[in-house]
């Protein structure tokens, strides 16, 4: 049982709720409760989010990328930096910063992720001898943290637009389909040993990365999905499509693909307005990942035109060069301000932006993930977060616009609680294996940064 002094539930705020989660799904939500010995009791709980789009790997690269060079530095320069990086990790390296990486979006206030798995293999391509080995890494983290895992193992065959060969630094990655379906039997193995809101999804990379026979072989043999993709990034991305398949990306997926809101698409950031609208009513959920859409200058999203058609949008931290929920929010905010010189550009007509972004990506979030989350109601998996209301950045504020005050003028420290699927990973603001994980963390970087 969870007594919340106050609570965001499906209909609205109520004071004084008592939660009941059975097996990780909340049974029973009554309002004007008292609290009872024993009950978990937080000051506010919020439905908490999904985390996207993850590659965990990459956060042990942090900071190593932020030194201009001669010449231009580009998305493609970081690229190659990151190439090299990889071909250094062990498995242990992998699911040592996976398990840190999964603590680390649970203090921020994630309950679940959606880790889009690319490296496969050793280095230099060869397969270990259990093909599933990383994907067995990553669960193992996901066990040991308590996340909610969506687990995406990555369709990665070509090295760029047109079926060109992978290149040296793409070798770990590399599958036909064959394979690959071989891998996502794996993957499915390792995670049935989780908690069953645990699941695999499938990421056909990028258009780059495959071709649309292999696109529509994947998409035969896992009609189920979650299906992720990574569409318009950069672009030069969308030029090399563009010349390759007379269409820009996002374009030729919606003409040539059945994308349905099983889908989601990642850094859906370079679009005319005409594919904004047909993406939106598509009801595939656009991926946004702000503060690393920000770091590797890749652009805004165009989110007036997106909203405006009712489309649905949820955050992950991708590159997680820094992971922080209300970073996140109010970056992506920011990002539409600066572009149109405006305030509160991320709400159709008058309202909240601190509501709007935060309630749409918990149930984009959601949705992308196949998790049954993203609000407080019955029947629901209980993801969720309690923040602290008295806080100095938060005690001045009513409760109308406690997550304005969350989104623009507070720190991942307001959360207290995390549950993930009733899971109750963090507590005090601590994750509850936080010594274990991060002592693991600092031996692997420490055996990584030798080998460099
Ligand atoms: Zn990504």
């Amino acid at each position: 049982m969870i007594f919340a002094k106050q609570a965001m539930l499906s209909t609205g705020w109520a004071q004084n709720v008592r939660l009941t989660v059975n097996s990780g799904v909340i049974t029973a939500v009554d309002a004007d409760q008292t609290s009872q010995p024993g009950d978990v009791i937080v000051d506010t709980l919020l439905p908490a989010l999904a985390n996207l789009h993850s590659h965990s790997f990459q956060r042990a690269m942090a900071g190593m990328t932020e030194y201009r060079m001669a010449g231009k530095d580009s998305f493609w320069t970081w690229r190659d930096l990151m190439y090299r990086f990889t071909a250094h990790l062990t498995p242990e390296h992998i699911e040592a910063i996976a398990a840190f990486v999964f603590l680390e979006m649970q203090e921020a206030g994630y309950a679940s992720v959606g880790e889009f798995h690319y490296i496969h293999h050793q280095p230099g391509g060869t397969p270990y001898d259990d093909l599933g080995e990383l994907s067995s890494r990553i669960a193992a983290a996901a066990a040991i943290t308590g996340i909610g895992l969506t687990h995406l193992p990555v369709l990665y065959t070509y090295g760029g637009a047109g079926q060109v060969a992978l290149e040296p630094g793409q070798a770990r990655f590399g599958n036909s389909v064959d394979r690959f379906n071989e891998l996502v039997a794996c993957a499915q193995r390792a995670v049935s040993k989780l908690p069953a809101d645990c699941r695999v999804g499938i990421a056909p990379h990028s258009l780059r990365a495959t071709s649309p026979d292999d696109l529509a072989a994947v998409l035969r043999a896992h009609p189920a999905g979650p299906t992720h993709i990574h569409i318009a990034e950069q672009p030069k991305e969308v030029a090399d499509i563009s010349a390759w398949l007379g269409a820009r990306p996002v374009e030729w997926l919606l003409d040539n693909v059945d994308v349905t809101n099983d889908w989601c698409l990642i850094h859906a950031t370079h679009m005319t307005t005409g594919e904004t609208r047909d993406m939106a009513r598509s009801g595939a959920v656009a991926g946004l990942c702000p503060i690393t859409e920000a770091n590797l200058g890749d652009g805004p999203f165009n989110g007036p035109a997106y909203l405006e058609a009712g489309g649905a949008f949820g955050i992950g931290s991708d590159s997680n060069v820094l992971i922080s929920l209300t970073e996140e929010l109010r970056t992506l905010e920011y990002s539409q301000r600066l572009r149109d010189v405006a305030r509160n550009v991320m709400v159709v007509g008058e309202g909240s932006v601190g509501e709007v972004l935060y309630t749409g990506a918990a149930r984009g979030g959601a949705q992308a993930l196949g998790r049954a989350s993203g609000e407080i109601a019955v029947g629901q998996l209980a993801d969720l977060v309690a923040i602290d209301s008295a806080d100095p950045a938060l005690c001045a504020l009513p409760t109308h616009q406690l997550l304005d005050g969350l989104v623009f003028a507070a720190k991942d420290r307001i959360v207290t609680d995390v549950w993930s699927a009733g899971r109750h990973a963090v507590k005090g603001g601590r994750h509850v294996q936080r010594d274990q994980i991060v002592d693991g963390y600092r031996s692997a970087m420490q055996s990584l940064m030798a080998s460099l």
